[in-house]
């Protein structure tokens, strides 16, 4: 008997997104695995109709299914609406951003051996948005840290360990200045790391040394949690470390639900150009393969857009090819069915 479709609410995002989505969803229906996508709009272009970038059939179409796949968004600077990415992480409390950083062949950077996973804490720190003037000279950000938040970030970094085969959780802090809100999370990777001792390794770094180990020997470090704005700055350098925005995949992941998207946002120089990398939003299905269970397609996606790009004849611009959006999906989907496993090789599926 076939296997029930996964539901999956698909929202192409604006700018490049669009044609990204496209090309990840033909990628991804080539896996052998089935989805039932449910596509709805977000952004700027919502607001004439439904007076919001970010209308409630949207979050509902989400929480009903639990699992999104979004192509990115612009957000105006200065006036206008709040970024849609911010208000879908808070709304629907995606507490962990995940975003893994590993060498891809054939493509020219300074390492060819890094295999980090980042996981930011994604709710609180810096971010919680509470700020104000103290005269007309002086403004005040406030850093939030609980207890709660970073122990549950912990776990999520240790579990993530656990169920994928790493060996080492390294807590990224500063917690000799900031002895009280650095000093609380620290503490709380501590207490989570016990209950793992023996299975997986823990140790902490200073944020500033750990931006220079990961630049002069990356290949020491394994899993890395961190508050939420040192996350985001140590992702994106991890990203560089790997090729840039381009083949940067994220996910957002809560206990409700879990929103898979690439780093990278929606570049509108390129928007409509078939010229954009879709291998960022690509990863981040495969993300999304191996979230919703299905390690084998997870395998098989990964593997084919890594052989194209080792190949290099079907790659995009930033790449250092001419292919373009729909040309590389193409390539990952004739990879795929070229290295599927014959019928003696394939396993049996259940009854
Ligand atoms: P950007 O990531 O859109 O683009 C920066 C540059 O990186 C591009 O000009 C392009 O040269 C390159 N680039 C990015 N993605 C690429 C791809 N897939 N293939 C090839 N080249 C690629 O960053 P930006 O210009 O700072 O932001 C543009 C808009 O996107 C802004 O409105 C920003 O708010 C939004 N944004 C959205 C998200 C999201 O939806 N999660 C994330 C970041 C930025």
């Amino acid at each position: 008997m076939a296997a029930m479709p996964h539901p999956v609410t698909l929202i192409p995002g604006d700018g490049i997104g669009p044609e990204l989505a496209e090309a990840t969803r033909r990628v991804l229906d080539a896996s052998g695995v089935a989805f039932e996508w449910e596509v709805v709009d977000a952004g700027e272009a919502l607001i004439a109709s439904h007076g919001t970038p970010l209308p409630e059939h949207v979050l509902e179409s989400i929480r009903r299914n639990r699992v999104a796949l979004k192509g990115p968004i612009t957000t105006p600077v200065g006036e206008g609406f709040r970024s849609v990415n911010v208000t879908l992480r808070q709304t629907l409390g995606l507490y962990a951003n995940l975003r893994p950083a590993r060498s891809l062949k054939g493509l020219e950077t300074r390492y060819q051996d890094v295999d980090l996973v980042i996981v930011r804490e994604n709710t609180e720190d810096l971010y919680a948005g509470i700020e104000h003037r103290v005269g007309r000279d002086a403004a005040e950000s406030i850093k939030i840290i609980t207890r709660e938040a970073s122990e549950r970030i912990a776990r999520f970094a240790f579990d993530y360990a656990v169920a994928n085969g790493r060996r080492k959780v390294t807590a990224v802090h500063k917690a000799n200045i900031m002895k009280l809100s650095d000093g609380l999370f620290l503490e709380s990777c501590r207490t989570v790391a016990q209950a793992y001792d023996g299975r997986i390794e823990f140790e902490d770094r200073i944020v500033d040394n750990m931006c220079m180990q990961l630049v002069q020997k990356p290949e020491l470090y394994d899993v890395l949690v961190l508050p939420n704005l040192y996350g985001d700055i140590v992702s994106d350098l991890a990203a560089g470390l790997v090729g840039g925005l381009g083949v940067a995949p994220g996910a957002n992941i809560g206990t409700e639900a879990a929103v898979f998207e690439p780093v990278h946002g929606s570049a509108p120089k390129y928007a409509g150009q078939n010229k954009a990398n879709p291998t960022a939003l690509m990863l981040s299905g495969v993300l999304m393969l191996r979230h919703l269970g299905e390690q084998a397609a997870a395998e098989r996606v990964e593997g084919a857009i890594r052989d194209v790009i080792a190949d290099g004849r079907r790659v995009t611009y930033d790449l250092g090819g001419e292919a373009g959006t729909s040309d590389f999906a193409d390539a990952v989907i004739e990879r795929m069915a070229t290295s599927a496993p014959s019928p003696s090789e394939a396993p049996v599926a259940a009854s």
